[in-house]
């Protein structure tokens, strides 16, 4: 059904003549429109966040928390319709909707948690000569104003993850959603509103990112810009944010390492789903696969057996393993990329085709390593297979890109799986699992280009608030 969202800004819900649709890019459908915004529709939101922040920074720790706590179960409470939306606006099946509509009122729960957890530290004055009358601690105050862009991939959880601790930590939060997803986003927003979130603290302003965020991100009132998306677009963010906190959640072309003592079964099962989970469209999604020589033959025939086994197509059949990538145009690109190594030396191991915007999942050999679809994110059902003969060859084709956000590693030997945390170039090791693993209350984040910072709940409250040092003379 087609939906007119608003935009919502200095506390209002605004439509504009001018709409951008929102297609579901599975079918082509148009499924609803937000208002096409403008950068002085950015500029009356940052107006209005003036008088937000002082609004989110006298709300209690307790307000916060259940603010947070019952928004998360308005999610839970409409679990079904967000999921159809995240599902339709986007590229995931519904069972990968369902999946992050729970995380999402997980992430708000944990964001509530981490609001009751804001605390200081004391200060041990007394360390240093002549200072034994004094006595202090650090309390943590918000940073004000916090511009917040997010990706297309996740339209809900990211946002949350964003919104949320900023929330929890007294601020006021402007949000730009990706154009092609942004009704979950406005949804949260209505969901956040109605669990009583005051409304100048938040303004969710939809238009085109080149367009509508450059007052934001060059805002001196603005503290922080939390941004997740590729690569380009942060380093354009960065070259004109000035003097604020960035927080840096790019992308990624993770390795996945198989050592001759793994379980192969269980890890070509993982290497499948890490590279094809959500068409391969996820950040930490498994896309250089390296392979001990001697275990090469097995680990290709089994990654081979279980991909043929995955189902592409309808997002909304429960069958579904695999939806469309984003657009037609990405998914032409990816076809034409994989083109383009096949003639250079590349070997088509399954896949290599597409249906409008469904690639078929597709498995390389021997890509050349100058190659882009080596060098950079492919953000597609694709993967790439190459072998090693030891250890350090491995570490070294790991770590020979730009990117460095997580690894899978397969090894049932104890000190390899050790060595290989010290000498991996990313932001976390995952063990006999593949890159494509994340709890949402751990820290995640990325090296090189995959990023600056660390998100998570505790991570991200840390960095949206900053502390103020209270010192006591006691003999005054
Ligand atoms: P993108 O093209 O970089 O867009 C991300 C956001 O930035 C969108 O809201 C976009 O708005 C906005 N934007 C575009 N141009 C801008 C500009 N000049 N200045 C400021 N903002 C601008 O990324 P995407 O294609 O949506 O998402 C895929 C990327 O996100 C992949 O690289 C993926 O790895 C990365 N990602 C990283 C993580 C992580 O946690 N590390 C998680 C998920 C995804 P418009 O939509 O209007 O263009």
């Amino acid at each position: 059904m087609m939906k007119e969202q608003a935009m919502l800004i200095a506390g209002k819900w605004k439509h504009k003549e001018q709409v951008i649709q929102v297609d579901d890019p599975g079918t082509g459908e148009v499924i609803g429109s937000v208002p096409n915004g403008s950068s002085e529709d950015m500029e009356e939101a940052l107006e209005s966040a003036l008088e937000g922040k002082n609004i989110a920074s006298s709300m209690s720790i307790r307000d916060r928390m259940n603010i947070l706590t019952k928004a998360a179960e308005l999610v839970d409470d409409n679990h079904e319709e967000i999921s159809q939306l995240i599902s339709s606006e986007g590229i995931k099946t519904i069972t990968e909707a369902r999946s992050e509509a729970t995380r999402a009122a997980e992430t708000l729960r944990l964001c509530a948690e981490e609001a009751r957890r804001l605390t200081g530290e004391t200060i041990n004055f007394d360390q240093m000569p002549g200072n034994t009358d004094r006595h202090g601690y650090t309390y943590r105050f918000p940073l004000g104003i916090i511009g917040a862009i997010t990706p297309f991939n996740d339209p809900f959880n990211l946002v949350v993850h964003k919104i949320g601790p900023a929330i929890a930590g007294g601020n006021a939060v402007i949000l730009k959603p990706a154009t092609q997803t942004p009704l979950s986003a406005l949804w949260l927003t209505e969901k956040l509103l109605e669990a009583g979130l005051p409304e100048r603290v938040m303004s969710v302003v939809t238009g085109s990112g080149g367009e509508v965020t450059p007052p934001l991100v060059e805002s001196s009132e603005v503290r922080m810009i939390t941004f997740t998306g590729g690569l380009p677009t942060g380093e354009r963010i960065a070259k004109t944010a000035g003097l604020k906190k960035l927080s840096m959640e790019l992308g990624s072309n993770s390795p996945f390492l198989v050592f001759n003592d793994a379980n192969i079964d269980k890890a070509a099962e993982a290497a499948v789903a890490g590279s094809y989970g959500a068409g391969g469209q996820n950040c930490l999604s498994v896309q250089r696969i390296f392979v001990q020589k001697e275990v090469e033959e097995t680990f290709t025939q089994k990654f081979l057996e279980k991909t043929e086994q995955l189902i592409t197509g309808d997002k909304k059949s429960e069958e579904t393993d695999i939806g469309p990538v984003i657009s037609e145009n990405v998914a032409k690109n990816i076809i034409a990329d994989i083109r383009n190594a096949e003639e250079k030396g590349a070997e088509i191991l399954c896949g290599g085709t597409r249906d409008h915007c469904f690639v078929q999942p597709t498995l390389l050999r021997n890509v050349p390593k100058r190659h882009s679809l080596y060098q950079e994110e492919i953000f597609g059902p694709v993967a790439l297979l190459h072998t090693f003969s030891s250890y350090e060859e491995a570490i070294d084709l790991a770590n020979e890109v730009n990117f460095g956000l997580q690894a899978g590693v397969f090894t049932n030997h104890l000190q390899t799986a050790h060595q290989t945390i010290a000498d991996l170039h990313v932001g976390g090791v995952m063990i006999n699992d593949s890159s494509d693993f994340r709890i949402d209350a751990m820290p995640f984040g990325g090296v090189k280009g995959s990023g600056i910072g660390r998100e998570g709940p505790h991570t991200a409250l840390m960095d949206m608030t900053e502390p103020r040092v209270a010192c006591f003379k006691m003999d005054g």
